[in-house]
């Protein structure tokens, strides 16, 4: 077996060296292979300094997350690290790559740091609700000062070498050529210190610089986090874990981070992230897709619409290197597109995260065309038309004709029946739903529908090509909405419904904004034009409950031309330089008449009331979704809202929220909804009521169901 850290002498140097592939996370293995070196090299007096290194790309990218299901085994953290800041000889650690959470502290638990150019360094724990716990918390104040350490730890943003060495976090950068680069300079630097006849420089004997305005720092701190990061627990974690380091002995606050941070990890919200952290991970899991399935070539990418979706979805291939051909039926939209698109580069340069040349560059890639036979080459076509069945029907037809054997074919439907798109062409296993969420280029999320007649490889070649251009890509099967908007319907109607109830759009809102939702709900919708959710009501109307109020304010709005943002006024008004929203008291009397005029009786919801309503109401429609298929597991629900929808991930998404509650409790709410107010809205989910009945959760019920249905891509 080999050993996950190997030992080496050069002279007097003694070279440890991490191989743990592919990122050198810090496991289990790597500690205990550490303990047996560093114990050794204790007892050997012809050492006089010792290199800490890592083979492969990176240095400790971070700690061992299948450790939060083991609990920390055997050697800890502390004591490894505790071990490595005593040696009698200065140990350097070099540094290279990604150094994440246990990496930075591992660099910091030894005594020097050397690093290659281009090195990031970051503590990100607080992203997964927890804590720097392997002795972040206690070295980093002392070694670069109370509110670097503070910025460093609650941002959570990686440091580049420049800042790091200027906050005295590394001692030398080196310019990197090639991989060891940073083993060979940290080596030359050990020669120096040795020559100089440097000791040890242990950072826990170090005091925290600006220890002195302590008090005044934390309570700022705290006054910031009320509103950076409203409703979260594990940054004041943090602060009281820090405050050990200001207040407390090393040794001490060591223990304090400990207790704390086992805290954070059994927290709800340490949960929360972790559930949504190894969901992501499970999304490429499909049950059923055959082994050998393999991604098809996506080398060139067409597109068909060059408006609002299409154009950021040309975006997020160019910015990946993939050269896109922009199909669209009228010049002038072609010509609006792309200036859109240049438009949008240029913002980007204009906030220097992109310059001149790479904006031209990222232009070159995208072609227009008014000609489908433009299309021929892709391997990849992408329809981004109209919401219209006569039409998308019409254009799967044209590009059937057009578009290479093997193409895969995705619509960016959001609302239409794909396997009925799909059947018009003679190559229905090739079809697929691509539903990109608006900004394209910017929103995370990306539905995957696969279709009846989608063909394995298709499916993963999808996958593949989410991953290709950053976007967390869920497969959901298709109904009306998919994942994510079918789940949104009942959200926005309760919204409505409270709205013709008697509260104000700011009250609706604020309940769900107070509940951690990045936008309320009515905001949204002036976000996205109130006319577009009516517009498919309108359409849907056969569909729809035979109930005069359904979605009335969002109507009535549509029917003054009041469409939100885009026309100043919506919901709110806009009408202010910074175009913030405000109450529009119009609004709030039109609904008045309008609920007087349909009877609707006025008992003004609190704001615990809207809450439940609008959150069950969603959880409830997840249920079914789960039951259906329509989504493989809870956590892909979860991932859908967090990563799409604005749904807090602290709370971790609205199934794993849902459990949280405890269903029982969700239940028994939706019981006296359907008492309390229209009874045809609150049919619980079969799967809901059983699962309540039984005492179980929406977890428990996934996980029976994994450990039976074999995976064929395992
Ligand atoms: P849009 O109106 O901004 O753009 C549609 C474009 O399609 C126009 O440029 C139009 O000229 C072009 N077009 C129409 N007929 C065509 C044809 N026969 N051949 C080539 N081009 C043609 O629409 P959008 O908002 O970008 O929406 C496009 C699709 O994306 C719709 O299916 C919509 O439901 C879906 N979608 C929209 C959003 C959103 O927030 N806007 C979000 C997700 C999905």
């Amino acid at each position: 077996m080999t050993q996950a850290a190997r030992l080496a002498m050069t002279g007097e140097i003694a070279l440890v060296t991490i191989d743990n592939p592919p990122v050198n996370t810090f496991s289990r293995d790597v500690r205990a292979a550490l303990k047996t070196h560093f114990t050794a090299l204790r007892g050997n007096p012809t050492v006089k300094a010792i290199v800490l290194a890592c083979a492969g790309r990176t240095f400790v990218s971070g700690g061992d997350m299948r450790e939060f299901e083991t609990g920390i085994l055997e050697p800890g953290y502390h004591e490894v690290l505790n071990l490595i800041e005593d040696s009698p000889v200065p140990v350097v650690a070099a540094l290279h790559g990604t150094v994440m959470g246990a990496g930075v502290e591992t660099a910091i638990a030894c005594h020097f740091r050397i690093a290659t150019e281009g090195t990031r360094l970051g503590l990100p724990e607080l992203s997964l609700g927890i804590i720097p716990g392997a002795g972040g918390t206690q070295r980093m104040p002392r070694l670069i000062g109370l509110a670097p350490a503070l910025d460093m730890m609650l941002g959570g943003r990686p440091l580049g070498t420049a800042q790091a060495l200027e906050l005295g976090l590394l001692d030398r950068v080196v310019a990197s050529e090639g991989a060891g680069d940073a083993t060979a300079a940290a080596l030359a630097f050990a020669e120096e210190l040795v020559a100089a006849g440097q000791g040890p420089r242990r950072t826990r004997e170090r005091s925290v610089a600006g220890a002195g305005q302590a008090t005044d720092e934390f309570a700022r701190r705290r006054g910031e986090l009320a509103r950076t990061m409203k409703n979260r627990n594990s940054p004041h974690v943090l602060l009281e874990a820090v405050e050990a380091a200001v207040r407390l002995p090393f040794e001490q606050g060591l223990a304090r981070e400990r207790t704390l941070s086992d805290q954070v990890e059994r927290a709800v919200e340490g949960r929360a992230f972790r559930h949504l952290f190894f969901g992501e991970r499970e999304l490429r899991r499909i049950p059923g897709l055959p082994a050998d399935a393999r991604p098809r070539p996506v080398a060139q990418v067409g597109i068909v619409g060059a408006g609002t979706m299409g154009g950021g979805i040309a975006m997020c291939f160019a910015n990946a290197g993939i050269p896109v051909t922009i199909v669209d039926a009228s010049q002038a939209n072609l010509d609006r597109g792309l200036a859109t698109i240049r438009k949008n580069y240029e913002r980007s340069v204009a906030r220097g995260k992109l310059d001149a040349a790479q904006l031209e560059e990222r232009m070159a890639r995208i072609t227009p065309s008014l000609d489908y036979t433009a299309l021929g080459g892709a391997d990849l076509i992408i329809e981004a038309v109209f919401e219209n069945m006569a039409l998308k029907k019409e254009i799967f037809a044209r590009l059937d004709a057009v578009a290479k054997p093997g193409a895969i074919l995705g619509t960016n439907t959001s609302t239409l029946d794909i396997d009925e798109i799909a059947a018009v062409t003679r190559r229905p296993e090739d079809v697929l739903g691509l539903h990109f969420f608006s900004p394209a280029n910017v929103m995370q999320l990306l539905e995957i529908v696969q279709c009846a007649k989608t063909a394995p490889d298709v499916l993963v070649t999808a996958l593949d090509v989410a991953k290709t251009i950053r976007k967390v890509g869920v497969v959901a099967k298709v109904c009306y909405g998919f994942i994510g908007n079918r789940m949104m319907d009942p959200y926005g109607r309760e919204a409505e419904r409270c709205v013709m109830e008697g509260a104000t759009p700011e009250e609706v809102d604020r309940a769900l904004e107070d509940f951690g939702m990045a936008m309320g709900i009515l905001a949204v919708y002036d976000m996205a034009g109130v006319d577009i959710g009516h517009l498919t009501r309108v359409e849907r109307a056969h569909l729809l409950p035979d109930d005069p109020s359904f979605y009335r304010p969002s109507a009535l709005l549509v029917e003054r031309g009041w469409l939100g943002q885009k026309s100043g006024r919506g919901y709110y008004r806009y009408d202010n330089p910074e175009r913030r929203r405000t109450p529009d008291p119009e609004v709030v009397a039109m609904i008045r008449d309008e609920a007087a005029r349909l009877g609707v009786p006025q008992r003004k919801p609190s704001a615990e009331e809207i809450r439940e309503r609008c959150l069950y109401a969603m959880i409830n429609e997840g249920a079914r979704i789960l039951e259906e298929g329509v989504a493989l597991r809870h956590a892909d629900i979860d991932i859908v809202y967090t990563s799409g929808y604005g749904f807090p991930r602290y709370r971790g998404g609205p199934m794993f929220y849902a459990d949280t509650v405890g269903l029982q409790a969700v239940c028994e709410k939706l019981h006296r909804f359907r008492e309390t107010l229209d009874p045809q809205y609150w049919q619980t989910a079969p799967l809901l009521e059983r699962l309540a009945r039984s005492g179980s959760s929406f977890a428990q019920w996934q996980a029976e169901r994994t450990t039976t249905e074999p995976n064929a891509q395992d």
